[in-house]
């Protein structure tokens, strides 16, 4: 727009996307994800009702709505925006689902996941997350999600099989726990490759007979630790 250079809500100071509206805000956040190739109306339906400012406290919030990561406590991140889409499309959850998820972190994943399935199950191997985030669901009222302190590369035998699993930190191998725990017919989607590098996120779908493996993108993700964390 020649003759207006900034946005009349961008004062000096403002972080991106703050002083707008949260209408427009949404908007905005919504267009994102569409043009970074989330198309599935379920998915974009589940992300306008779930807040992400919500699941980003403290000193990035005002960063809630932009697509970036961003750092949450004991050290770990809250996936950035169009990540959380294209893995929740991929993974083509249905309303009838029992889903697992590994890795907690803030708990935005799972909060988007238990719109759109019958139960999550979500663990991470950190408690101060995973009590942080069971805060945050019963605040908003997100019954249907089992949030527990557990090393999620074992999976969670005592409710396996799953119809569909999500990992939202990277394994040098699809961990062989989880894909015992995947219904067949099931389908997981975990991000793959040496921790410090770029992965490669991998869609895995159990049949009768075994496993078919189709590669989607490259993500980068913090990585798979196994055992428990020290808080
Ligand atoms: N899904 C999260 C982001 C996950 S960040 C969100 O929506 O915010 C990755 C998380 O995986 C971190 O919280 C980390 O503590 C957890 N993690 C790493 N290794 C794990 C393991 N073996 N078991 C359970 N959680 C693990």
């Amino acid at each position: 727009m020649s003759g207006a250079p900034r946005d009349p809500g961008d004062e000096p100071g403002d972080a991106p996307g703050a002083g707008t509206d949260p209408a427009e805000r949404k908007m905005r956040f919504l267009f994102a994800l569409r043009q970074r190739g989330v198309t599935d109306p379920r998915v974009l339906d589940a992300m306008e009702r779930i807040d992400r400012g919500a699941f980003v406290r403290g000193h990035f919030e005002d960063r809630a709505y932009e697509d970036t990561p961003l750092p949450i406590p004991c050290g770990q991140t809250i996936s950035q925006p169009s990540v959380v889409g294209l893995m929740t499309q991929a993974l083509q959850v249905g309303p009838r689902d029992k889903v697992l998820e590994i890795g907690t972190g803030s708990g935005y994943q799972a909060a988007v996941l238990s719109l759109l399935c019958r139960r999550v199950y979500t663990l991470d191997r950190h408690r101060r997350l995973v009590a942080e985030a069971e805060a945050l669901f019963r605040e908003l009222g997100l019954s249907n999600i089992t949030a527990m302190v557990a090393d999620g590369s074992r999976g969670l035998q005592e409710q396996a099989p799953f119809d569909r699993i999500m990992v939202t930190a990277a394994a040098e191998d699809p961990p062989g726990s989880l894909l015992a725990q995947l219904k067949i017919g099931g389908i997981m989607v975990v991000p793959v490759g040496q921790s410090d590098a770029v992965q490669t996120l991998i869609r895995v779908r159990r049949s009768e007979t075994g496993f078919d493996y189709d590669e989607l993108r490259q993500v980068r993700f913090v990585p798979l630790v196994e055992g428990l964390g020290q808080t």
